[in-house]
């Protein structure tokens, strides 16, 4: 193989690496602004289940309130009994009575229905506070080892940079340009093994003069298609 060709091949191994990890470093922070936000929704339906705990269990309080009042009224409602002469008066309170007896003993009953609607919800909150709590623990170790990560890259990243400045100064100035050109306009790969007769990057066919120039080992050959640098590798 063209030594010039070797060298470029040394730095786009270098530069594949580089693109690698810089993709992998964009992605961090993304996947840590995913994990916050789970962490926010868990957070957001645990509040709210609380807020509805609360509602329910406020709600309980002013019934026991009204049941107590209902039960003051009847104690007036007897001692009043005792002081009424005439007997329609006497039956439309002992109908007052009735009414607020069968009153409490409805919102007794209401009552009891939000105890029970408490008792369900009690554990079920309780565990929910268990699940974030636990998620959050996660949501930690995980930050802490992605954030480990990122450093570990960026230390790479340093130290691929300078072998890559060290490599490119033994290669052609012109050559570089070129390559470098190819490699932004490709995204991927610049040079390229000839592949069963075929372009490795666009996967063309390549007429046979240029398969036999790359084979030749003289010159340079780049795809008629493509544009990208090729090298014979024997298959
Ligand atoms: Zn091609």
């Amino acid at each position: 193989m063209l030594e010039t060709l070797q060298q470029l091949l040394v730095v786009q191994d270098r530069d594949c690496r580089l693109a690698q990890l810089k993709s992998e470093a964009a992605r961090i922070p993304v996947e840590i602004a995913a994990a916050q936000k789970r962490l926010a929704d868990e957070a957001a339906k645990l509040e709210t289940a609380k807020t509805e705990l609360k509602k329910i269990e406020s709600a309980r309080k002013q019934l026991e309130v009204d049941v107590e009042a209902k039960r003051q009224q009847i104690l007036k409602y007897r001692t009043q009994l005792n002081q009424i002469k005439s007997n329609t008066e006497y039956q439309a309170l002992l109908k007052e009575i009735t009414k607020a007896e069968a009153d409490i003993r409805t919102t007794e009953d209401v009552e009891l229905e939000f105890m029970d609607r408490l008792d369900r919800l009690q554990p079920a909150l309780k565990q929910e506070q268990a699940q974030l709590k636990e998620l959050t623990g996660k949501a930690e170790t995980e930050k802490t080892e992605l954030q480990k990560r990122v450093k570990l890259i960026e230390t790479e990243l340093t130290q691929l940079q300078g072998e890559r400045a060290q490599l490119v100064t033994a290669v052609d100035a012109d050559l570089l340009s070129r390559y470098e050109r190819l490699l932004r306009s490709k995204g991927d790969q610049a040079i390229v093994a000839i592949k069963h007769g075929n372009c490795g990057g666009c996967h063309l066919n390549l007429p046979p003069q240029i398969v036999h120039t790359a084979k030749g080992e003289q010159e340079l050959a780049s795809c008629s298609y493509c544009g990208r640098i090729l090298y014979w590798q024997a298959e």
